[in-house]
């Protein structure tokens, strides 16, 4: 087995492979397991700091924006659709396919997103349900500020979605603080458990919403109302994926009793970029650093395609290219939740190092993890 050291999905402990493992009882008329839900999103609740309730749903994360636009939109809903980089702007087609009308705003892939900026155009136009907007955009490793952002558009009596898939328990999420309505979160990525659940997190105001929508929702799946009252009656939508549920419990207790784990992502991000510009290679964003994936772009005389072959052929180490406008112009490297670690960066870095110089790339210095 090769090492992933890609933005999601990560390697996984072995203590959350076990959990998966477990025997299993029925989750729909086991009573006890609506608990054991419950808690589990409360616990995921809590490490996100709020008491909002959050669903877990089985689905990989792309299920979980779809579920909370199709559960928000309504036929002509004027949606703002905040766009610096392929996630921010994929937004839009969801928001379409659900029959609203999203408007744009799109702004340079090498920046994170300016809430001065994004002031000035509310104050000429704020007629929105709500805005859409990715807290780490994963093929650009584009950080955005929600805690500036959010508070922003709430401001302006805007709902807001967030997707932070890939942001999340690496980079600081405080959905009270930041008033987010509807945050998105996966299972694969700093949270380190296999892909399959995704979660959602609604406030009060999504919830009324929902609630107050004038036509039904679209879907079965994606329809978040479904889930109300789960606990009360003790019914599902559909039968839970236990296993994953389980692994994934484990994965957020990992989170949960390891103290160091936010600090060790800001770290391990800051001397993954130190160390790729002491070597004369250059970070694809010019501000707005993840902390859970670096993206260099990609030197001249070679491609990514190269680059990515020779480190999993001859050092069996995983690192991803990327997609839509960024196919082949960069590369990205994860470090993300169980993959953040000096031990993995050291080695990752040893290999970059043989495989460029391999394929006669030329470095300022060598590109050392110290
Ligand atoms: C990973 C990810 C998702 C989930 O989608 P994939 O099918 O795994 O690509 C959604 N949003 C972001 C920002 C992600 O990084």
């Amino acid at each position: 087995m090769y090492k992933m050291m890609t933005p999601g999905p990560t390697m996984v402990a072995e203590n959350v492979r076990m959990a998966r493992s477990l025997e299993v009882g029925n989750p729909d008329f086991d009573l006890d397991f609506f608990d054991y839900y419950r808690d589990t999103c409360k616990l995921y609740s809590r490490l996100l700091h709020t008491e909002n309730e959050s669903l877990i749903l089985s689905g990989e994360g792309i299920l979980g924006l779809e579920a909370a636009i199709a559960s928000l939109t309504e036929t002509g809903d004027r949606v703002l659709v905040l766009d610096n980089g392929v996630f921010g702007k994929g937004f839009a087609d969801f928001v379409k396919i659900y029959g609203g009308n999203p408007v744009l705003y799109t702004k340079d892939y090498r920046h994170s997103l300016d809430a001065g900026e994004l002031k000035k155009y509310l104050e000429h136009d704020s007629d929105f349900k709500y805005a859409t907007l990715v807290h780490c955009d994963t093929p650009s490793g584009m950080l955005n500020d929600i805690a500036a952002l959010c508070p922003l558009l709430k401001e302006f009596g805007i709902l807001t979605v967030v997707d932070s898939v890939s942001g999340m328990f690496g980079n600081e999420v405080n959905v009270d603080k930041s008033h987010i309505d509807i945050l998105c979160g996966g299972s694969q990525k700093a949270i380190s458990a296999p892909i399959g659940l995704t979660m959602v997190t609604l406030s009060k105001d999504a919830k009324q919403a929902i609630d107050n929508r004038s036509s039904d929702i679209a879907s079965f799946y994606a329809n978040l109302s479904m889930f109300k009252n789960y606990y009360e009656n003790k019914w599902f939508p559909y039968s839970m994926p236990i296993s994953d549920i389980y692994g994934l419990r484990q994965a957020l207790e990992n989170i949960s009793n390891d103290s160091d784990f936010l600090n060790r992502h800001a770290r391990i991000a800051e001397k993954t970029r130190n160390a790729l510009l002491n070597s004369g290679l250059s970070l694809y964003a010019e501000d707005g650093y993840s902390d859970t994936v670096t993206v260099f772009c990609i030197p001249e005389g070679t491609t990514a395609a190269d680059i990515l072959k020779k480190m999993q052929q001859e050092h069996g180490i995983m690192l991803a290219g990327s997609f839509d406008v960024l196919a082949g112009e960069v590369i990205r490297i994860g470090h993300m939740g169980f993959n953040c670690t000096e031990e993995n960066m050291l080695e990752t870095f040893t290999a970059l190092n043989d495989v460029l110089n391999e394929l006669n790339v030329p470095l300022k210095e060598p590109l050392i993890w110290k």
